[in-house]
């Protein structure tokens, strides 16, 4: 053993969750040590690549506009998850909410006015000016101003806990064991989205073809000791956000640049040329997340977005400019499906295309009608060269599966009281609040909310 310490508040994680989490704790006067499994240059989880979060607001101050109640964000929550949420933790979330813009700000993050563009959010989202990374930078440096010690680079976090308390830890690093001891333990390590041998015993062998789009460092590794410890489970291991991206983004990390919007634009076909999906069902906010899930129902978890010229200039670019050709033929060889089968899939739909007044900022009601999967909105005929295509593939952004809490963010055991001294927050919760769906921005929201609950209450228990 090369080292020994002990601290009053030990957090394992230093994304969004656990930087307010330990925060909080030392602000309320414990000493507080984070564990990071990344080195200090990939610091930050998946909150580094993120733009937002969903505040309830009754005033409309910046970064807002107008108001955003309790009852309309509810209704927003209960829809999307279809009921499957703990309602005390959701109402809990939504109220908490109300403070997350000022304490960011108070601890040194900035907003942005509201972007323009296909994610009309500003009544609901407020926007971190220079994005996740630059909170998180915002967050670390206030951290440290207050004491916090850092340790990267931890690796092979092994937990000794008794019954269900936290006793003490042990972790790698540079090929040396330390242990730490600690009054309440913090686990804010997200879940298991990159852990691609997990995601297989819940989606099987289609999950290779999964992509992650963020950090490549939530293996769930502290979820399993917690669950392996008997704690409760929350939460399905299948029900995850994951949308579809450029199939040519990296394996992780590829962040937002990656996320293809074209697609409510244009059509989208499997790798046999046949739609599966009503493109133009609803606004693209509202339905990109469920696009992860269809193209990972596809043979070979593949699919091609493909619009024509009227099209370009309607939907943010992703980093990677799409395949394009002046013929349908062509652009099929390109990408290697059928071209008999696109060709014949985009002439029955364009004869479909009834005739509207195409507006793709409205639900214009530009419609196919006749075919076995119908375009709702914003369908016209694909006409006119060139033709674009966007691989793509299912882009992973977190799992749902989590530590069951209560109130004060103690993690619950299957039958009797919370643990006294293991609090979680953030992904590693984020289940309790969604079940399934997403509402966008309510990530960073839970995190928030959960993080300086967990703080606080870690730092009364070790008091
Ligand atoms: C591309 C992308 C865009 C997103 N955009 C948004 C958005 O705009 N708004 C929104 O609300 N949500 C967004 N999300 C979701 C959001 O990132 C998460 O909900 C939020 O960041 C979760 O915070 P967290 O602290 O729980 O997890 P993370 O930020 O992922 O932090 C977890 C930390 O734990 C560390 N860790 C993991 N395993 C271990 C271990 N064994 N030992 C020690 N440390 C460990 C990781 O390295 C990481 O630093 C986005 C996600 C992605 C991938």
């Amino acid at each position: 053993m090369t080292s020994i310490a002990h601290f009053d508040v030990i957090v394992l994680g230093g994304g969004q969750a656990g930087l307010t989490a330990a925060i909080t704790a030392a602000e309320n006067g414990a000493t507080v040590c984070i564990l990071e499994i990344a080195p200090r240059a990939l610091r930050g989880g998946n909150t580094r690549h993120t733009r937002n979060l969903r505040p309830m607001h009754e005033s409309g101050a910046f970064p807002m506009e107008g108001a955003y109640g309790f009852d309309e964000y509810l209704d927003d929550l209960l829809r999307v998850t279809g009921g499957d949420t703990d309602h005390a933790l959701a109402a809990l979330t939504i109220r908490e909410s109300e403070h997350s813009i000022a304490w960011l700000q108070d601890h040194g993050v900035a907003f942005q006015p509201p972007l323009s563009g296909t994610l009309h959010l500003g009544r609901t989202n407020a926007f971190f000016l220079g994005g996740g990374k630059a909170l998180v930078n915002s967050l670390y440096r206030f951290a440290a101003n207050l004491g916090v010690h850092t340790i990267y680079e931890a690796t092979d976090i092994a937990l000794n806990i008794s019954g269900d308390r936290f006793i003490d830890l042990t972790y790698q690093q540079v090929n040396n064991t330390h242990r730490i001891s600690g009054h309440s333990l913090v686990a804010a390590a997200g879940g298991f989205e990159a852990n691609l041998d997990w995601l297989e015993e819940a989606w099987g062998p289609a999950a290779r073809n999964f992509l992650v789009r963020g950090t490549p460092y939530n293996k769930g590794n502290i979820l399993r000791q917690l669950l392996d410890a008997e704690f409760k489970q929350v939460g399905d291991p299948g029900q995850c956000h994951a949308v579809a991206i450029d199939a040519r983004a990296p394996a992780y990390d590829g962040g937002i640049v990656s996320r293809v919007d074209s697609v409510p634009l244009g059509i989208v076909v499997n790798n046999e040329g046949k739609r599966f999906f009503d493109e133009g069902e609803d606004f693209w906010p509202k339905r990109y997340a469920i696009w992860g899930r269809l193209i990972a129902a596809q043979a070979d978890q593949i699919g091609y977005a493909i619009t024509d010229a009227k099209a370009d200039g309607l939907f943010i670019p992703t980093v990677l400019p799409p395949l394009k050709s002046t013929t349908i033929d062509d652009l099929a060889r390109q990408i290697d499906i059928p071209a008999d089968s696109l060709l014949k899939t985009i002439d029955e739909f364009n004869a479909a295309t009834v005739s509207g007044s195409f507006d793709h900022q409205a639900l214009d009601g530009c419609r196919t009608e006749g075919l076995p999967i119908n375009k709702s909105h914003w369908a016209r005929q694909i006409d006119t060269p060139p033709y674009s295509a966007y691989p793509l593939r299912p882009g992973i952004t977190f799992t749902y599966l989590g530590v069951a809490v209560d109130d004060r963010a103690r993690v619950q055991v299957e039958r009797g009281n919370p643990s006294e001294n293991i609090f979680a927050a953030g992904e590693m919760m984020a289940g309790n609040i969604l079940g399934h769906g997403y509402l966008a921005g309510i990530g960073m929201t839970i995190g928030s909310v959960f993080g300086r609950i967990a703080g606080r209450e870690a730092a009364r228990h070790a008091s």
